[in-house]
């Protein structure tokens, strides 16, 4: 469960990024969070596994403190945490599977990752990875061959491989044409049911958030103006999250 408690950040420079935040998010849910650009919807996802960490209020995952967290104690918390972005952060010039078992690469020793000697366990474990977003056969191709979309998957099956209990995506469709968007969504949301692992997924489409998860977080200057089922929400939220004003009622 992450549970954000009158959550706060005012980056370095001054800028506020969230403003008295406070929500929980059971184990299994799909979230997405929608807004206009720089109303705080990454700043919101990074602040779960600290990449951005908090300025003001409490924030716990299943209990753990993640304003404290540093070191070896921050390293093993981030790995039950999984992380897609837009830009789905893969080499893309070396093969699928070498990219999937880069997910265990703090475990492993300097030597080993340079020479990619990988335990067989490990390679199992990704190539499971790999047959869960559907693309076992790609696993000896080099990445810079497949598709924006399946490039995508590889970031989700490297997430995988290191068993998450929760997957932070930010934007993960965005770079993508719609019917790969939807493909990759689809993706999202069999691992959602299939394995129970949270997705808390940043998307400016709101068709497909709407369509794909099943809570809808609003965001708007920092503020939480709408949270609740996906079903809900209707054009007046829409127009209030969206809207190009500046005034900050609540929906
Ligand atoms: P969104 O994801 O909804 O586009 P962000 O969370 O990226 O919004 O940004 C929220 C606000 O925080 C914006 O005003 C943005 O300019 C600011 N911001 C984001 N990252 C930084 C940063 N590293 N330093 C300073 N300000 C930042």
């Amino acid at each position: 469960m992450i549970v954000f408690d009158k959550v706060g950040k005012v980056y370095p420079n001054g800028v506020r990024g969230l403003d008295n935040v406070s929500l929980s998010i059971n184990q299994g849910e799909f979230v997405a969070i929608i807004g206009l650009s720089g109303a705080g919807k990454s700043t919101l996802i990074r602040a779960i596994n600290k990449m951005h960490g908090i300025t003001e209020g409490n924030l716990t995952v299943d209990g753990i403190d993640v304003k404290n967290l540093k070191g070896k104690k921050l390293r093993q918390f981030r790995r039950k945490i999984g992380m897609v972005f837009q830009s789905f952060n893969l080499v893309t010039r070396t093969t699928v599977i070498q990219n999937v078992l880069a997910a265990f690469v703090p475990d492993l020793s300097f030597g080993r990752v340079l020479f990619g000697i990988f335990p067989k366990k490990d390679r199992l474990l990704a190539l499971e990875a790999l047959e869960k977003v559907g693309i076992l056969d790609k696993a000896y191709t080099r990445v810079d061959q497949l598709s924006g979309g399946q490039q995508q998957r590889v970031a989700l099956a490297r997430n995988l491989a290191q068993n998450p209990s929760i997957i932070l995506a930010d934007e993960p469709v965005a770079a993508l044409d719609p019917v790969t968007a939807r493909q990759v969504m689809d993706d999202f949301k069999k691992i959602n049911k299939e394995l129970g692992i949270s997705i808390l997924i940043n998307i400016h489409h709101v068709e497909l958030a709407l369509e794909y998860a099943s809570r809808i977080i609003g965001i708007r200057e920092g503020r939480i103006i709408y949270d609740g089922p996906s079903e809900k929400v209707n054009q007046t939220i829409l127009d209030t999250i969206y809207r190009k004003d500046t005034s900050k009622e609540v929906v």
